[in-house]
């Protein structure tokens, strides 16, 4: 299988670019990476993942090997990545937080908080960005489109706008947090509201991508997936450096699936290197709003596949999904680290968030999934005492600003008078 963790690294084909070529995850046909505009297979419409004849390795990371773009971020992992620069903002290098008192309180070894919130556009989406607006300029398209839960749809419009390039976002009317319109609004995106769900949303800009309308930078795009891988290469180096060991756990929230699956592609690249023991590889952990859950429902019963789920809700917006288009690739990521997934209901996730803030790292409520699915995990004897655990927090506080009016202390009104005051503390 060709999603196994220790497959060794592949043989380049025919069609391959100086080393990098696409291959279908279901069927291994393979592909040129630059030539034409592809999103599935030709062959079997299966998913395409992006191949290096050389993985790369922890040394070749930053070395500065090329003087054609910054080497910092996203783009310090320029080895592992197909290009060496991209459209930037620049995206990654984000913290990766102590956060003592949660840790107490959760009961494990180690507790480490890597915040996506803190890329330019407020989510790990512009990890993505960077890369996939790249491959839109080489492509030579001249507009860009994608589904959005919100996220997604600031990544593009922000990263479309630097590139010059027309961005067309659909979001699911009226689920969609205040912040993350705002961004797409004000950096140029063509905003148009659909009367349906995520899901919908992405039928139907497939469906336009597939006309040729505007080139698609979802996370069915693979090349997006590449820039995300990185949020796994910073992680192991930032944990190395600090513990000197990896962490045995990485908790994160589940939408797509599309980091799920990135995560696990970059754990697979580093063991292909020789960078990477197999028994090092963290346990990918994916946590689901139990109102959109159809990727714990899959692990639960050990199915191959998920079952689209046409009715989904939950206060974390940005996981509202119930037909993650990456759960062939993430399924197996979780399977193959014998890790699992778990759901949470919308007043753990709250809780969660409030827990975070509290110790200075705002996010919005999908990110704070991760911590709360790893409460439970703990909870329920599924996640040691003694673990080293990472838990991924995907967007910022910011971009929701409603949920954290609600979750949040309220406003007191006070007279415009000293005494009004002292009255009140
Ligand atoms: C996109 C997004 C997710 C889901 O990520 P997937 O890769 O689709 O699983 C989670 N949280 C936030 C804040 C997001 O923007
Ligand atoms: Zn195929």
């Amino acid at each position: 299988m060709t999603l196994d963790i220790d497959a060794p690294a592949p043989s380049a084909p025919a069609c391959a670019d100086d080393g990098v070529w696409l291959a279908c995850i279901a069927c291994g046909s393979t592909f040129a990476p630059f030539e034409d505009v592809r999103y599935t297979c030709d062959d079997c419409d299966g998913l395409l993942e992006v191949r290096y004849e050389n993985p790369p390795t922890f040394e070749e990371f930053g070395s500065g090997a090329s003087t054609d773009g910054p080497d910092r971020g996203v783009w310090r992992y320029r080895e592992g990545l197909p290009f060496e620069s991209g459209v930037t903002l620049p995206e990654g290098d984000t913290p990766l937080h102590e956060v003592p008192r949660l840790e107490a309180d959760v009961g494990v070894s180690t507790l480490r908080i890597k915040h996506e919130g803190m890329n330019p556009t407020g989510s790990f989406k512009d990890r993505g960005m960077t890369v996939g607006v790249r491959v839109a300029e080489e492509l030579g398209v001249d507009a860009l489109a994608c589904a959005s839960t919100g996220n997604t749809s600031a990544a593009l419009a922000a990263y479309g706008g630097r590139a010059d390039l027309e961005t067309l976002v659909l979001l699911p009317s009226g689920k969609v947090a205040a912040g993350k319109i705002a961004q797409a609004s004000l950096h140029g995106a063509r905003i148009l509201e659909v009367d349906g769900n995520f899901d919908a949303c992405l039928d139907i800009v497939q469906e336009l991508a597939a006309r040729g309308e505007a080139y698609l930078l979802n996370s069915l795009n693979p090349f997006r997936l590449e820039g995300q891988k990185t949020i796994g290469f910073e992680i192991l180096e930032a944990f190395h450096a600090d513990h000197g060991t990896f962490p045995d756990r990485i908790v994160l929230p589940v939408g797509n699936a599309g980091n799920t699956a990135a995560l696990y592609k970059a754990f697979r690249e580093l063991v292909q290197s020789g960078a990477l023991a197999v028994e090092d590889v963290p346990k990918l952990t994916g946590v689901q709003a139990a109102g959109a859950a159809p990727m714990v429902e899959a692990i639960e019963n050990g199915a191959d596949s998920i079952r689209r789920w046409e009715d989904v809700e939950t206060r974390a917006t940005a996981i509202r999904i119930g037909n993650p288009v990456n759960a062939p690739k993430a399924l197996p990521g979780i399977r193959n680290t014998d890790g699992t997934a778990v759901a949470v209901a919308d007043e753990e996730i709250t809780d969660a968030q409030r827990a975070l803030a509290n110790e200075g790292v705002g996010v919005e409520p999908a990110s704070a999934a991760s911590v709360a699915g790893l409460r439970k995990l703990r909870r329920e004897g599924v996640v040691d005492d003694d673990e080293d655990v990472v838990c991924l927090t995907t967007g910022h506080l910011l971009k929701d600003p409603d949920a954290a009016y609600e979750a949040g202390n309220d406003p007191e009104p006070v007279a415009n008078d000293v005494d009004a005051v002292l009255e009140l503390l």
